[in-house]
């Protein structure tokens, strides 16, 4: 914090427990589905640092989903932080004396813990008796609805799975844990939740839709991807016309299908590119390499412009992966130069691509090999690599990602929202 004053405090601590994770005392628990704090939902990815069966308690009595962090020593603004369980992080969620719920730092209380409420809709159960947290949770402090429509990836196995990706194995780990996890989601299934959502989210807390899952490379249900992951959103757009911004995080395609998209009633497209450096895309993304490749992907992302505008299309890449050992850089300024030349290509474009900070999983070839991730010296000067590139180029917020700036932002996978100059939506 006081190497980097100009970069927000709240954003470095956030970076900090999103790439190493925090340990619960048992009394943060929740109590799944059936107490007053809104549970992780393990909405695509586990985003945990420990396997579920080495995670003790956390495993029967569900962490929360995020958490909010206020006042303390840093005096800190509010700040909404996804959950990332490790039971070995200095970081440690629990009660003071007072009873109160604290952020504990090696043992010293560091900020005040809020915890997100359960959602009236969470009460509630679709007729075939699946809970609306496994069909439709929500993140982002109950701004996004995320839709994981399709819970594993066609990209399977060693020679084509992302490298740092553990959807595969999350579905896996839940399955073997006995929890309900859908692997296709019906479109029938979705609307109900979606009803449900709509009728008790009285205050309008959801804004906006992700549809996403893993990649398809054949087919899912006699259905290609643009119409696999389409079909929901068209289903949606027709029964609550305009309630939502929809977003879809799908492969880049090639421009008919993400036409196709855009009539389905999709807004925000996300045909993420992982990682810019050539050399390290064609070892960790081996899947996307080999059907598609990185020339290809790129060339696709900046088609997709002409058909969602470049301010709808915000390409995701994982965060610190750039530095994961043993082929990544071994020091931050390449790491910052490569990424931030990837960000000068698309925002020179007018392309705003975002990313989210890698959380190294233990089932994973790059967890397993960097179980630390990777420095938070990278984390905050990437933030601030990200800002002065998007100042450089005349760009504010993407949209679809709600209030931007410290104290503000709900967006709770990175900080880059919290970095940037305020805005109310
Ligand atoms: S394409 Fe890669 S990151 Fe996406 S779900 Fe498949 S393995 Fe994971």
């Amino acid at each position: 914090m006081s190497r980097f004053p100009h970069v927000p405090r709240e954003a470095v601590l956030k970076e900090d427990l999103l790439r190493g994770g925090l340990a619960f005392d048992d009394a943060a628990l929740t109590d799944n589905e059936h107490g007053d704090v809104k549970p992780k939902s393990y909405f695509i990815f586990s985003f945990d640092h420990r396997t579920l069966p080495e995670l003790g308690t956390a495993a029967l009595r569900r962490p929360p989903e995020e958490i909010v962090l206020t006042g303390g020593p840093y005096e800190l603004r509010r700040t909404v932080v996804s959950v990332r369980t490790n039971p070995s992080s200095p970081y440690r969620v629990g009660t003071d004396t007072d009873g109160r719920l604290r952020l504990f730092l090696d043992g010293r209380p560091i900020a005040d813990v809020g915890l997100p409420p359960m959602p009236a809709y969470y009460r509630h159960t679709l007729a075939n008796g699946k809970s609306v947290m496994e069909v439709a949770p929500t993140i982002q402090w109950g701004y996004l609805i995320y839709l994981t429509a399709f819970r594993v990836c066609q990209y399977f196995g060693a020679k084509e799975e992302c490298q740092y990706c553990d959807i595969n194995h999350n579905w896996r780990q839940h399955k073997q844990a006995g929890r309900p996890y859908t692997g296709v989601k019906p479109v029938d299934e979705v609307l109900e939740a979606l009803e449900i959502i709509n009728r008790h989210d009285v205050d309008r807390a959801s804004q906006a839709y992700t549809l996403t899952g893993g990649s398809i490379t054949s087919q899912v249900n006699g259905l290609a991807e643009a119409d696999f992951y389409g079909q929901y959103a068209q289903a949606i757009e027709e029964r609550f016309p305009g309630r939502w911004i929809g977003k879809v995080v799908a492969q880049a395609l090639p421009r008919a299908d993400v036409q196709r998209f855009h009539d389905y009633g999709i807004r925000i497209y996300h045909p993420n590119y992982e990682v810019w450096d050539k050399r390290l895309f064609e070892l960790y993304c081996p899947g996307k390499e080999r059907y598609v490749g990185r020339e290809e992907w790129h060339r696709r992302i900046l088609d997709s412009a002409e058909v969602f505008g470049p301010r709808n299309v915000i390409p995701n890449f994982v965060a610190g992966v750039e530095m994961a050992a043993p082929h990544g850089f071994t020091s931050v300024d390449e790491a910052i130069d490569s990424t931030t030349e990837g960000l000068d290509y698309f925002m020179s474009r007018g392309i705003t691509p975002r990313f989210t900070t890698w959380c190294p999983e233990p089932t994973t070839p790059l967890g397993r090999t960097n179980p630390q991730g990777a420095p938070l010296e990278y984390h905050v000067r990437l933030l601030e690599a990200y800002r002065a590139t998007m100042d450089a180029h005349g760009l504010s917020s993407p949209p679809g990602y709600g209030p931007a700036g410290p104290g503000r932002a709900v967006f709770s996978v990175s900080s880059f929202m919290d970095t940037l100059p305020s805005t109310d939506s």
